[in-house]
This record gives C-alpha cells, structure tokens and sequence, in this order.
C-alpha cells in the first residue's frame, strides 16, 4: 500500500474517533430507580423494574448493613426512628416504603436484576459508623454478587473512602466510583478506582477535572442532575459519561433527540 493510501485511511480513523469522542452521549442512571412515577418509590424493586422499562443505563439504589449482616435497599441511615446498622434485619422487615412494598433486602433487589438484563446495578455502600462496618458490608455485598453471577452486572459507588479502597483490594476488576468529590481524577486511578461519581458542582469549580479524566480513562458520573435545562447542558458537555438524574426519562428523550 501506498503511502499517501495509508495517511488517507489513517486520517479518516483519526476522524472518525475524534466524531465518536465528542459526539459520545452520557448513559443515564435513574437516581434510587425510576421513581418519580406511578407505582413507584425511592429505592423499591418497582423502581428497578421501572428505570430497566425505559431503557436506562443503570438503576442506581443505597445499601445499608444490618447489626445482624443482612444487607438492605434504602437511603435513610434510619428508618421511621430505628437506626438501621444497629438494628437487626428482623426489627425492619415489617417496614415499608412509600409504595407499600417492604423494604428490600439486597438479595431480592439483585435477583429482581438478575432478570432485568442490560441495566447495570448501580451499587451505592453507604458509609457506616466504623471501617470495620465499611469492610462487613462490602464482604457481604460481594458474596450476595458471586452468588448470583452478577460481577459484570454491577457498578459500586461510595463516599467512603475506605470502603472503595477495601472493595478493590477484594475485587480488583470491579467498577468502583468515588462519590466525595474531593479527590483529583489523578489520585483516583492512583488508588485503583475507575471513576469519579461528583455533585454537578464540583464540575463546575473543577472543569479541568473532566479532560483529566478523559486522559486517563476515569469515567465521569455526575449527580444528581434534575430538570430539562440542568440535564440538556450536562448531556452535551464534553467529557460526561453517566449522568445519574431523578428525571431519567426526562434525559432519555434529550438524548435521543440529539441523536
Ligand atoms: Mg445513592
């Protein structure tokens, strides 16, 4: 081959890629589900079920460890007045959301997912009271993971710290994001994680941050992004992967409009 045959072709991949990596749209992750809708609330397998019906990217939903290590689905650290890590798995059971269902365990919101094939798992650790709590709750995590054959399923978020550290030292391959947003793209691929998951501020005072991630392949979630106008901007900012949004359908039109 030519030369000049080979330029052109070398060229044309260069544009191509470069077409790709600006005109590439943000995934949608519904923020604790798809639950601004009928039926629904924060957190439920409904919500699940919901954000897999309109094609979201990921359902994203809280977990907390009870005192006696069943994992549960919720954001509140308390639920009506009991504080859920010192309280055991049988002092909550009876509790239920704002859609009547009762309050998840992780193991049937994973296998609720299990079915619900091409929608991630978005697994968000909250932070407990001690690193000894942080570590119980990713263990448990991980096996409720191998035993149902979701690794590639699931994604993890955490504010702590210590907790996304201690899940990759365990899981090596697994996606990991860290939520703090105080933690430069830099020094997160330095301690093994593969993602920035920020409050839509922090882009704002760090918008080096987003090239800076590009660069290093740390993938960029920002949260939680609400409304047409808020969510119209962030999907056509260059360098945003996920958008994590209680609006998704709302983002899912933006996008495919776009298209
Ligand atoms: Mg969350």
């Amino acid at each position: 081959m030519k030369s000049k045959e080979l330029k052109t072709i070398f060229i044309t991949l260069v544009l191509a890629f470069a077409s790709l990596t600006v005109y590439a749209q943000p995934k949608v992750v519904a923020h604790r589900g798809y639950w601004r809708t009928e039926g629904s609330a924060q957190n439920s397998i409904t919500s699940l079920q919901k954000a897999a019906a309109i094609g979201c990217y990921g359902s994203e939903f809280d977990v907390w460890l009870t005192v006696d290590g069943v994992p549960v689905v919720f954001h509140d650290a308390t639920i009506n007045g009991i504080r859920i890590e010192d309280a055991t798995y049988a002092e909550l059971m009876n509790h239920r959301l704002a859609n009547g269902e009762f309050i998840p365990t992780l193991q049937q919101y994973l296998l609720e997912g299990s079915k619900l094939e091409g929608c991630q798992l978005i697994l968000e650790i909250k932070p407990h009271s001690t690193d000894q709590r942080d570590e119980r709750i990713v263990q448990r995590c991980l096996e409720l993971v191998h035993m149902l054959k979701l690794q590639k399923r699931t994604e993890y978020i955490s504010f702590s710290k210590h907790a996304c550290e201690y899940l990759h030292a365990q899981e090596p391959n697994a996606k990991i994001a860290y939520l703090n947003g105080d933690i430069s793209p830099k020094d997160i691929k330095t301690i093994g994680l593969t993602g920035i998951d920020y409050h839509f501020n922090v882009f704002k005072k760090h918008p080096e941050w987003l090239t800076e991630s590009q660069q290093l392949g740390v993938e960029v979630n920002v949260w939680t992004v609400d409304g047409e106008e808020a969510l119209a901007e962030f999907a056509n900012l260059k360098g945003i992967d996920i958008i994590t949004t209680n609006d998704p359908e709302i983002l899912g039109n933006i996008i495919k409009k776009s298209k």
